[in-house]
């Protein structure tokens, strides 16, 4: 099941939910405000660097 990634925009908390749909918001376990979604660093991190780029001149164009 993915994992999404929320930020509080009150106190800036963020908030990691294993969920099947995502859901707008969720509520602050800091502060009990809302908080937003936000694009899921955890699947981007690890994709970083795993040759998606070729470097300029090598030929692999
Ligand atoms: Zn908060």
């Amino acid at each position: 099941m993915p994992i999404f990634e929320y930020q509080c925009e009150h106190c800036g908390q963020t908030v990691e939910k294993i969920q099947r749909i995502p859901l707008a918001e969720v509520p602050c376990p800091a502060c009990g405000k809302n908080a937003s979604r936000t694009v899921s660093l955890t699947s981007a991190s690890v994709s970083t660097g795993g040759g998606c780029s070729a470097p300029a001149g090598s030929g692999f164009t």
